[in-house]
């Protein structure tokens, strides 16, 4: 389908706000209202930005800020998450793409999840000629960054 990403990624974030408004966890939208069409499976990206939303939440404390940017760099779309919460090693952050791996066993426990959130969402933003990335400070905050091509004129035709 092709699918107005702003609008698509308001909506998934709409959804977000009343599980974050009850950890104080404020959305900051960084969408731009001109319409930008991408050629994208809307469940499968459903399901990978409900994962990195629900990761940042999940993985920050009350009281914090995440923001979520969609940004055009010429024929690509750059979308990215970030939180203020406990960040991802740097040795880890490569790693938190693979299947069950969860930082800090330990901790990671005591927050519910499986690990394959994001094995999941970097298989679909690859199935969507995408890359995926993350960028954080430990302590400090994580980005999640990922790339989808943005639709040409000529794919409308
Ligand atoms: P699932 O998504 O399957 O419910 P999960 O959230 O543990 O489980 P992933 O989403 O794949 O699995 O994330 C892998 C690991 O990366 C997490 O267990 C966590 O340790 C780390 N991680 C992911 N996102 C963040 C984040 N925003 N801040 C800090 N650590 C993160
Ligand atoms: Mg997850």
């Amino acid at each position: 389908q092709s699918v107005d990403i702003g609008q698509f990624l308001h909506e998934v974030i709409d959804r977000f706000e009343m599980i974050a408004q009850n950890k104080h966890i404020t959305f900051i939208r960084k969408i731009s209202s001109k319409p930008t069409y991408v050629k994208i499976a809307t469940d499968k990206m459903t399901q990978v930005i409900d994962n990195i939303i629900s990761n940042a939440m999940k993985y920050s404390p009350e009281g914090g800020n995440v923001t979520i940017a969609l940004l055009q760099q010429g024929e690509k779309l750059q979308i990215s998450i970030a939180d203020q919460g406990m960040g991802i090693p740097r040795e880890s952050q490569t790693k938190i793409f693979e299947r069950f791996y969860r930082v800090d066993k330990a901790r990671a426990r005591s927050v519910g999840g499986t690990g394959l959130g994001l094995a999941i969402a970097k298989e679909l933003i690859h199935a969507h000629q995408g890359e995926i990335w993350a960028e954080s400070e430990y302590g400090k905050g994580t980005t999640i960054f990922f790339t989808l091509p943005a639709m040409q004129e000529e794919d409308n035709q």
